[in-house]
């Protein structure tokens, strides 16, 4: 099934027509034509020009935008223009604005100024996303609506009294009373007993840390306030379009948002995707995120916005070298995108945004910019088979954003160097090396299907979450510092790995934080010796439990630092090299095994060769097809250009 009505990969990007005199929109349609572009991203930020005045509505330019789209076989992926308020609603109602932890009023002049609470603006975003769906429900342009934009980009918290309302209510639903709230924020500690809902604030800045109950509970209802605010344009969409499917675009591996729960609350999932062409690593930690994606709904994905060439918001915002900007747009189909778009189409002359690569650049048509989009066009027009296939994957990792919001809490912990990002990779980048696919996973979801399920760590693990993973037929591997607390902070009865206790059978009697550059060497059963950094634990291991490796030298010296117990691995550090845990777990798992730099990776009957080095690299395959890119059989050792790519559709029995 597709993501849309539009056949093949979607090629495209944001298009801001509002920003330009009309006589260039034909241009524009003539060379989208050209570049076999099926979709444009319309009218993220367009409210100030949809409504000018409060109620009154100009959508005659947007229509002529729509037709001309059509009119040259672009599908209009349409936003609700709802990102930024216009200044108007801000004049009128300058609550509308959101309000930071000091108590600062943020001011109108850039994108993203609303309180996610605020009844005010969602009254009004709503009426608009209506009246968008009124008027262009029937355009046989639109093929997908775009709700708000890149939701906690730059606003993910608000500390108004209209937000601090909300959290009240919020957390009534979620504790019946305010006794209920005392024992899960362990308002004992520090005299913060509350006698009534109406005394609870939100974590505004305080003189010290402040209660990490209720910051993990602020971090929720964050995600929660604005997956409500996007909601509510939803329900009106479907209300007046039931048949145009909704998204809105997530920002990768993002801390604030609870993706889990916002990939089930719409119809498909779209990604903006921006790797620092700097980091020679970034292709890895991208191919993470792009595995996110497609593991949120199990089925393909759009990526919304990537950049043609360097971004305009970094220190320093490094071009993509040639051949890199078609490498990464593959590498997204590979992992299962069904469309490759970009931000934008034409390079803007004003704004914060005038710098940031495009499309079509500042230099037009004659440009290397222009001839890779052209290129990249053709090629996903080649590829039109791949989409809509899916990803069979035996490796799961798992990670729960509450845990991710407990485990980095600002301050009370162990350690702030545990980042969960950095976790997820340490396991993510060598299977990823061997050419293994990955799916993502939540604690509470079945994994049953896998026969590899790695928790690179589960700071908070309740019970249920236990039994889950308890309940894995496959081999489990639980990383660092799991099991420490419940839903509400509070640490486990005997301490960690708390209800992961029985599982793994080991205990921790004392977590063992190294400090910044400091290693502690490890000494593996099999001989081998490693080394773990950031973190390491002092062990009580069972009896019947096998000790994998062990620590030497240091504090720690002959503890165990891996065990094992039965098909439970638990790894009490961050190794440098997780290899030798993956040699035992992995067993059968197929892995394609490419050279260092080139990434292999299977998507339904077709196999994705990625070279992203700057050297030509040899690859034996381990199956023989038609190169779709270069309409050629391949067999036996094929050769790859430096940033070269062969996405092969599998002949025979596979
Ligand atoms: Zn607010």
């Amino acid at each position: 099934m597709s993501l849309t009505r539009v056949p093949g990969l979607l090629f495209g990007g944001d298009y801001n027509p509002e920003q330009w005199p009309e006589e260039v929109w034909a241009e524009d349609v003539r060379l989208m034509a050209e570049a076999g572009v099926t979709m444009a991203t319309v009218a993220v930020f367009a409210w100030s020009r949809l409504e000018p005045e409060p109620g009154a509505h100009d959508f005659a330019w947007l229509d002529r935008v729509l037709d001309l789209l059509h009119e040259h076989g672009v599908a209009a992926d349409l936003a609700t223009a709802t990102a930024t308020p216009p200044p108007w609603l801000v004049r009128d109602h300058p609550e509308v604005m959101p309000v930071d932890a000091q108590g600062v009023r943020l001011e109108f002049g850039s994108r993203q100024g609303y309180c996610p609470s605020s009844p005010v603006f969602r009254e009004h975003a709503v009426r608009l996303a209506a009246a968008m769906a009124t008027r262009y429900g029937g355009h046989p342009a639109l093929a997908m609506w775009h709700v708000g934009n890149e939701y906690a980009d730059h606003t993910l918290e608000c500390f108004c009294p209209e937000s601090a309302r909300h959290f009240r209510a919020w957390l009534r639903a979620r504790y019946g009373t305010v006794a209920a709230l005392n024992t899960a924020w362990g308002t004992s500690c520090w005299g913060q007993h509350y006698t009534g809902f109406e005394q609870v604030e939100p974590p505004r800045k305080a003189p010290g840390p402040v209660n990490p109950g209720q910051l993990l509970d602020w971090r929720r209802f964050c995600s929660d306030a604005l997956l409500e605010l996007f909601a509510a344009e939803r329900d009106t969409l479907r209300e007046i379009t039931p048949d145009i499917p909704v998204t809105t675009n997530f920002m990768s591996l993002l801390h604030g948002l609870d993706y889990w729960t916002w990939a089930a609350a719409e119809d498909l999932v779209s990604d903006d995707a921006y790797p620092d062409p700097a980091d020679p690593g970034s292709h890895v930690a991208v191919a993470l995120s792009y595995d996110l994606m497609r593991s949120l709904k199990r089925r393909p994905w759009l990526l919304l916005e990537s950049a043609p060439s360097a971004v305009s918001w970094r220190e320093v915002n490094a071009p993509k070298p040639p051949g890199m900007m078609r490498l990464h747009s593959l590498q997204a189909v590979a992992h299962g995108a069904d469309g490759v778009m970009f931000f934008q189409w034409r390079q803007a002359r004003y704004g914060p945004e005038k710098f940031h690569s495009a499309m079509l650049p500042h230099g037009g048509v004659h440009t290397r910019g222009w001839r890779d989009t052209l290129r990249l066009g053709a090629d996903l027009r080649r590829l039109g088979e791949v989409a809509g296939t899916a990803t069979r994957a035996e490796v799961a990792l798992v990670f729960g954003w509450d845990s991710w919001w407990g485990l980095e809490a600002p301050e009370s912990m162990p350690s702030n160097r545990l980042r969960l990002k950095e976790l997820l990779l340490a396991w993510y980048a060598p299977l990823h090396a061997r050419g293994i696919a990955v799916d993502l996973a939540p604690p509470d979801r079945d994994l049953s299907d896998y026969r590899v399920v790695i928790v690179p760590n589960l700071y908070l693990c309740t019970a249920e979450q236990a039994k889950a993973l308890a309940a894995v037929t496959g081999e489990l591997v639980v990383g660092p510092f799991s099991g420490v607390v419940d839903e509400s902070d509070q640490v486990h009865d005997g301490g960690a790995p708390g209800p992961l206790r029985d599982l793994l059978g080991v205990a921790v009697d004392e977590f063992w934080p190294l400090p910044d550059g400091a290693t502690q060497r490890v000494r593996h059963a099999g001989g081998g010796t490693g080394r773990a950094r950031t973190w390491t634990e002092w062990l009580r291991p069972d009896d019947d439990v096998a000790v994998l490796a062990r620590y030497e030298g240091g504090d720690l010296d002959g503890l165990p630092a891996v065990t094992r117990r039965g098909t439970a691995t638990y790894v009490s550090c961050l190794l440098d090299d997780v290899t030798p845990v993956l040699d035992r777990v992995l067993g059968g798992v197929p892995a394609i095994g490419p050279p260092p730099g080139v990434e292999a990776v299977r998507r339904g009957r077709h196999l994705f060769l990625l070279n992203h080095t700057t050297a030509p690299q040899q690859v034996t395959l381990p199956y023989q097809g038609r190169d779709l890119l270069t309409d050629t059989d391949l067999r036996g050792v094929v050769r790859l250009a430096p940033r070269d790519a062969v996405v092969l559709r599998i002949e025979g029995d596979t």
